[in-house]
């Protein structure tokens, strides 16, 4: 597996690997790697002729207040994840490297983000699209690979690649849960044992959405305020940002859930912000 830190290595290496008639797979990560981002690099390794994984801490996509300094950075580590996961090449930029000075053009979702993360972490969802286009026009034709577990995200992508006609085909691959249902991130590594267990309630707050959707309910306030009333009970939950029922496309709260609902939440737990969500077909 090649490490390559320049912007025209990794140019000349894909458009080489393209001529020669491979197609490319693409993982954009921020590092401190799981299993998580390994099932999207094993997803293109399988699918792709070649995988490219980038590990690139966004400065773009946090807020003042946020943790990008304190960001886990484990790069041995996440060499050895992408060696095993079979990827061909990682991309590590240095930040002068892709970002030499502020960008003056910053892509601004409009509605995608006037909405849930778009509210609590205002400049986020437009940080993530800047980067993207821009590592996007770094890897060229491809198929890149997402997690569910960043919904909002994944739609900004898919519209981003749409409208700007990006030769990049977005694929969004499933969560991976620990047992107890709490999704892989790599800020789980910021709490303690007892929030550890505390945050099992994101998902127990998405498996009970769910069975009211399916128990018929079409109602998003009543789902919402299920969910909402299951993850204050717990303790570890220091503040509860939403909880909520929405169209899975749109990310619009409708009168009545029907078609491809998305349960959405985020929560505060100990130095945590976590968020979850689950995509659930209403019958109706
Ligand atoms: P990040 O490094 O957190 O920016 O995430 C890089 C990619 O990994 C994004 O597409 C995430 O949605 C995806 N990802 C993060 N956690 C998970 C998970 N538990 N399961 C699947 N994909 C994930």
């Amino acid at each position: 597996m090649l490490v390559v830190s320049e912007i025209a290595t990794l140019q000349r290496l894909l458009d080489d690997v393209r001529s020669r008639g491979s197609d490319v797979g693409f993982v954009p990560t921020m590092g401190a790697l799981h299993a998580g981002h390994a099932s999207l690099i094993k997803s293109s390794v399988r699918e792709c002729d070649f995988t490219v994984v980038s590990n690139f801490v966004n400065p773009l996509q946090f807020g003042d207040g946020e943790d990008f300094s304190q960001y886990p950075r484990d790069l041995e580590g996440d060499n050895s994840l992408c060696e095993q996961a079979g990827a061909d090449v990682v991309f590590v930029p240095e930040p002068e490297v892709m970002f030499p000075q502020l960008p003056d053009i910053i892509i601004t979702p409009q509605k995608l983000a006037s909405v849930l993360e778009g509210i609590f972490r205002p400049g986020h969802l437009e940080g993530v699209a800047t980067v993207l286009a821009k590592l996007f026009s770094i890897a060229g034709r491809s198929r890149a690979y997402f997690g569910a577990k960043d919904w909002q995200q994944f739609l900004v992508v898919r519209q981003l690649c749409q409208e700007l006609s990006m030769p990049v085909e977005p694929v969004a691959c499933p969560t991976v849960r620990e047992p107890d249902g709490l999704a892989l991130s790599s800020r789980n590594r910021y709490l303690s044992d007892t929030q550890r267990a505390g945050a099992a309630v994101l998902h127990r707050s998405l498996m009970l959405g769910r069975q009211l959707i399916q128990q018929g309910e079409t109602n998003p306030a009543r789902i919402s305020q299920a969910m909402a009333q299951e993850i204050k009970s717990e303790p570890q939950v220091k503040q509860l940002d939403y909880a909520t029922a929405v169209d899975a496309d749109t990310l619009n709260t409708p009168r009545r859930l029907s078609g491809e609902v998305r349960l959405m939440v985020a929560a505060i737990i100990g130095e945590a912000r976590l968020i979850d969500n689950l995509g659930v077909a209403h019958s109706r």
